[in-house]
Order: C-alpha cells, then structure tokens, then sequence
C-alpha cells in the first residue's frame, strides 16, 4: 500500500491556493531519508553523497538537502550556475558531466568543484580550456560487457556511451600525473534504479579493485571512490525496497577486504544519488477534468506528460492514490490520461481504481525525482508550480507555475 504524505483536506487546501496540477514534496521524508543514509554510511569518514541536481533542480530543495550534508552533482552550466547560487560551492560540488562543453569546465574549475572526467580526450581539452589542473582529478570508469548480479544482466555498460575503458583509465592517471595532479577520484555508474542490495557492494567492489591496481600501476594517490546514482526506489505498491543499511554495510565489508590490506584506508567514498533521494518524497497533484466512454474507460486530468514523462517514455508505473475513496474498493478500470496530442499521454493504462469522478483529487506517486525535471512545453503546456510541505504541515511555493508570459519569452515575431 503507497499512502500518500499529505491528507485530502490538506492538498485541498492548497490546491485551493496554488491549482492543480502541483508537484509537492514532503520535508520530513527526505530530511529522515538523508539521514538514513548519512547514518548507513557513517563508518567512512569522509563520506559525502552528492545529490544529483537534474532529478530534481530546485533551489529549496538543493538547500534543505545541503543542511542535511549533501553537496551537489551537476553535469551542465546552469547546475553549477544554480549550485553557486544556492551557496554551494568548493568541493561541495561534483561535476560529473560528459560531451563537455569548455565553459562548464571553466565554470566547474573556478567554483573549486571536484571534476570527473568521462572522457581521456578530455584531459588536453580541460586543459585548453582551463589552464591548469586541480590538486585532484576524477576520472569515470566504464567496464564493458554486461553488469551481471545474481545471475541476472542488470545492465550493458558496453552500449554506454560513458566513461573510460580500463587501459584508458591507466593511460589517463599517468597522464594527470606527469601534470602534477596530487590526488586522484574513480567513479563509475553501471545500472540505473535498483532494487537490489548488492549493486553498491559489487559495484564498490569492481571500484575498489581497480583503484588498488591503478596505484600499484601507475603510483596515483587516489583518495576519492565515486559510487554514483542507481539506487533505486518500489515504484510498485508491493515492490521490494532497498535496504540502505545492509548496502552500506555491503559497501563497509568490500572496503575492508579490498581497500584497507592494500594501505588504502584513506579513502573518501562518496555518491550521486538522485532517485533514491528524492523520488518517494514527491507527489504530483492533480484533478479529473474529465471522463470519457469509448473502447475504453478513459479518466481525463489536468496534468499530462509534460509534467511527468516516464510513463509516457519508459512505461514506468508510477501508483494512482484517489485522494478521499482509499477505503474504496479498486473495481474499475481506467486509463489515466493527459491532454497532449500523443496517444503516449497516459500516466496509467487498465488501472485498477476505485470508481473516479470528475472534480476528484488525484496523487501521483514517487515524482520527487526525474519528473518534474524531465518535464517540456510540448503542446504549449505549462510547466507546472512546485510546493515544499513543510514539517510543520504549511506550504511554501518553491517554484511558481509557469504563465504564457515565460512560454512566449524567447520567441521573435
Ligand atoms: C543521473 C545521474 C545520477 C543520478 O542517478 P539516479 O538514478 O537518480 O540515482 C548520478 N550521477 C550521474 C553522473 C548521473 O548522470
């Protein structure tokens, strides 16, 4: 069962203020979420998760995480330009960006950002660009092959366009070496949204081998273990979760084995979760406006793809809460849709809900992180207004909606 975080009368309340269609995200769960994983690492001094701003790049929501210890992971001008402003800077940034233009490595470098470099080309490029190099450097790590965890192919890192291959990674340290690079980061993202407790150990464990070889390889101090986003979160009403303190502790276990018996006990581990962070403390609020009878059931509402898409691209279930008939049993039928002139516009598609009536309410699960972010303007749509529910139960307009004003800004007539 997924229950809302925010009571009917509650989101009534402020959709009476701001209208439909919201996205809100629930103060209390994300702080309670960072500090679950703060605690699950702990054992690491240096530990530092670094939240990945295109999940969710709002400035309220950058900073509340920030009070909670999380620094930033851009990968584009305007995330390191809203990073600054946020007051977030210095090597409380991680800029792992790949096909990089200059300008965002000028910006990264002059903001004292740790730079994770995707590429080996982007050594020569980063230093025409840049002129000089930081006192530590990172570089991305793309294996190949397949990501195989309990006899299952999560993923082909081979088909990713990221990251170094393995001879690549050698070559580029002693490069960054003879440059006067003084410390050295590794990192590597090999699968996206995982509901496995041992992606982390086993990816920390293929990251941790590397680095002691690349010392012993190359001589390169290397202080910095990057694992990346690809926790995962239930997007299912009954789907398995994660456990951060058995991965955390998963993660402990390959560092005292692997890490600790080389005399590498120095090391920093840090990540770039974004989903895990945020995704189940968001909602994206939204009305019926209309019902429709034809070959199907059809429940009309006032958002659409443009203000969530990973049902519309990926198929992705997101759960369907109609706010006041929880106690309802779910005998109907519907497809959930948006009004975009795509038949894709479906945010649920033969979904068991309770009987749904025009002027209903309707929550949308786990949007906090890549849904309003990956939104567009197809169709003219507006994007919508974003609302933080404070602990304290008030809520605060985080971003307003946008107006026709913003859509027609950059035309020329
Ligand atoms: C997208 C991304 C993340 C965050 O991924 P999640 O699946 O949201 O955890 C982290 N690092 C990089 C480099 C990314 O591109």
């Amino acid at each position: 069962m997924k229950i809302p975080f925010a009571t009917k009368d509650q989101l009534e309340a402020i959709a009476a203020k701001y209208p439909t269609p919201f996205h809100i995200y629930d103060e209390k769960g994300i702080r309670e979420n960072a500090r679950r994983l703060r605690r699950a690492f702990s054992w690491n001094k240096g530990y530092k998760e670094y939240f990945a701003v295109k999940a969710t790049p709002t400035p309220a929501l950058l900073k509340l995480l920030h009070e909670e210890g999380c620094g930033c992971d851009c990968s584009s001008l305007t995330e390191l330009m809203m990073s600054e402003r946020c007051g977030i800077t210095g090597s409380d940034i991680m800029f792992s960006s790949n096909d990089t233009p200059a300008e965002e490595f000028i910006l990264a470098d002059r903001l004292g950002a740790e730079i994770n470099l995707d590429d080996i080309t982007h050594i020569e490029f980063f230093e025409k660009a840049v002129g000089h190099f930081p006192r530590r450097m990172s570089c991305r790590y793309n294996p190949g092959g397949t990501f195989v965890s309990a006899n299952e192919i999560m993923d082909n890192p081979g088909e990713a366009k990221y990251g170094m291959t393995r001879a690549q990674l050698s070559e580029a340290f002693r490069i960054l070496k003879s440059k006067g690079v003084e410390e050295f980061g590794l990192h590597a993202f090999l699968v996206s949204n995982t509901v496995s407790n041992d992606y982390y150990p086993q990816l920390a464990a293929i990251l941790f081998r590397t680095a002691v070889e690349l010392r012993q390889e190359t001589g390169a101090h290397i202080t910095l273990i990057n694992l990346s986003g690809g926790i995962g979160v239930p997007y299912l009403p009954d789907g398995k979760e994660n456990n951060i303190d058995i991965i955390g502790e998963g993660v402990r276990r390959a560092y005292e084995e692997i890490l600790v018996p080389a005399g590498m006990g120095d090391v920093a581990i840090c990540t770039e979760l974004g989903r895990y962070m945020l995704a189940p403390y968001g909602h994206l609020v939204t009305r019926v406006i209309h019902e429709k009878h034809i070959y199907k059931e059809y429940i009309g509402v006032d958002a659409c793809a443009a203000n969530l898409m990973r049902p519309a691209v990926y198929g992705a279930y997101h759960h369907i809460t109609v706010l006041g008939k929880e106690n309802l049993p779910c005998d109907h039928k519907y497809d959930v849709v948006g009004s975009l002139c795509e038949n894709c516009d479906k945010f649920a598609v033969d979904r068991m809900l309770p009987k749904t009536e025009i002027g209903d309410l309707l929550v949308i699960h786990d949007t906090g992180a890549h849904g309003f972010s990956m939104g567009y303007n197809y169709n003219g749509r507006l994007r919508s207004a974003e609302i933080l529910l404070r602990e304290d139960g008030s809520a605060e307009l985080i971003r307003r909606a946008e107006t026709p004003d913003d859509y027609f800004a950059t035309l020329v007539w």
